[in-house]
């Protein structure tokens, strides 16, 4: 899709209510990739962490980043109180292990869903189906937005952890 010709005929649109001219645009429409499913290394160096965006820490799924940001800059502050109390800064390369931990294996199956849907047909065909099911679109928004129950076995965790054994089987997936 481009993203360009969407902002174009948004501006088109919205012209009349906005009172504004889409053909005299204030600058130049620029745009830049967010790094998403923790795909951003080294996340620690010897005197610093990355957290949120910054170390790709945006679900592939559906692009949210928000709770990523806040919840990686909490392991960040954990690691570092340890550094400050310790007086000793190796205390931080337990970040990406703690990273790991939190998201490993959830951003490795969301990027296999992002290449799974990345291919037309296979999107088409799965909106098709999907989008006439109610508790079918539930189940997938839980897995999507990270919203699965580990307490709980219904058919998202089911489905869920189908796909994580399927990345762990073929890691390069
Ligand atoms: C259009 C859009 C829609 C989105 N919608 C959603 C959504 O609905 N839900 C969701 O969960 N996520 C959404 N996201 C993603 C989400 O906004 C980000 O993942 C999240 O804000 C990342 O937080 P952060 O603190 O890592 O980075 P940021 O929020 O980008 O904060 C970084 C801050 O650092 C500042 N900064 C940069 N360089 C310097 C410097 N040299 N010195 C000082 N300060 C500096 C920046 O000005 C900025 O304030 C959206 C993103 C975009 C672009």
């Amino acid at each position: 899709m481009n993203t360009s010709h969407l902002l174009d005929s948004y501006a088109h649109m919205i012209a009349d209510r906005w009172g504004i001219d889409p053909g005299k645009p204030e600058c130049r429409a620029t745009s830049g990739k967010i790094p998403m499913g923790g795909s951003i290394f080294p996340k620690v160096g010897a005197t610093h962490l990355m957290i949120g965006d910054a170390a790709g820490s945006v679900n592939p799924f559906n692009g949210e980043g928000i709770d990523y940001a806040y919840e990686t800059a909490r392991i960040a502050a954990g690691v570092l109180h340890d550094a400050l109390t310790s007086g000793d800064a190796s205390a931080l390369q337990q970040y990406p292990a703690l990273l790991d931990a939190e998201y490993g294996q959830y951003f490795k199956v969301a990027r296999l869903f992002a290449r799974v849907i990345g291919r037309p047909a296979l999107m088409r065909e799965l909106s098709r189906v999907g989008i006439h099911s109610r508790t079918l679109m539930e189940w997938v928004l839980r897995i999507m937005a990270n919203l699965l129950r580990p307490d709980e076995k219904g058919p998202a965790e089911i489905a869920y952890a189908m796909a994580a054994r399927i990345v762990r089987l073929a890691p390069n997936a």
